[in-house]
């Protein structure tokens, strides 16, 4: 074997490994990655869930104090121990938000998202603000439901808190869409936005915006068209949208 041949041997042969390796680490990285989001995750649902118990406990004491003013001097202390509390929660809450997207972004970049668990409460909010008019329900040629606007562009919210795992057109027909991932397999797509407002990787709160109504794709009018899963799979395996967030129409 001639030097130089043997030289695009051994070239040959290392990037093979190097890119071996490479991929190892990869797949390590993802693994070290979701462990990481799954544990911030349950911070964040743990911090919010705490944050909602001070919450009541402090309007159990201004409810208190308001009926009874002998109770006020006792109460006061604990009632600044409470704000105290919920102000360092936020501070924590903010941070561990930032870092839970930027984990997400990470994954996103490498991998899916599936091991998440469940970031709902298990309630949902109506996804279009005002307008609450079901042009077309689910069937068996129509994979969600269609929320008419009647020509006005309104704000598309959350209806669960999740992570946005998609926010573009690819010319599948959905025009501007979201899809935002919620934990244990469960995703929800919003389609035909006239704008996206949020980003890839984003971690959003159930009523926060998404876009707004529009009918970008195929539409033939301003609509929400909103379809969703409980099994992976948002375009084609879909669950009928209406049978959950009918149940809160107004938050
Ligand atoms: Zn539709």
């Amino acid at each position: 074997m001639s030097k130089s041949k043997l030289k695009v041997v051994v070239i040959a042969v290392l990037l093979g490994v190097l890119s071996f390796t490479g991929l190892n680490q990869g797949n390590i990285q993802a693994d070290e990655l979701k462990s990481k989001q799954v544990v911030l995750a349950k911070e964040i649902i743990k911090s919010i869930k705490y944050q909602a118990d001070i919450k009541t406990e402090l309007e159990i004491i201004k409810n208190k104090e308001s009926s009874d003013s002998d109770a006020l001097n006792i109460d006061l202390t604990l009632e600044m121990t409470f704000q105290k509390t919920l102000e360092n929660l936020e501070i924590e809450l903010i941070k561990d938000k930032l870092e839970f997207e930027l984990v997400n972004k990470q994954i996103l970049s490498v991998g899916d998202t599936a091991e998440l668990p469940y970031l709902g409460d298990g309630s949902y909010t109506w996804p279009v603000e005002d307008y609450f008019n079901v042009s077309q329900y689910y069937g068996a040629t129509h994979k969600g439901i269609d929320i008419n606007t009647l020509g006005a562009h309104p704000n598309v919210v959350a209806v669960q808190t999740g992570i946005v795992v998609k926010a573009i057109n690819d010319g599948d027909g959905f025009g501007n869409k979201v899809v935002v991932y919620q934990g244990d397999n469960t995703y929800t797509l919003y389609a035909h936005l006239q704008t996206m407002k949020v980003q890839v990787g984003q971690y959003i709160e159930e009523g926060k915006i998404i876009g707004l109504v529009g009918h970008t794709g195929n539409s033939t009018g301003d609509h929400l068209h909103i379809q969703m899963t409980k099994s992976g799979n948002v375009e084609n395996n879909t669950i009928d949208p209406y049978e959950y967030i009918k149940i809160v129409e107004n938050k």
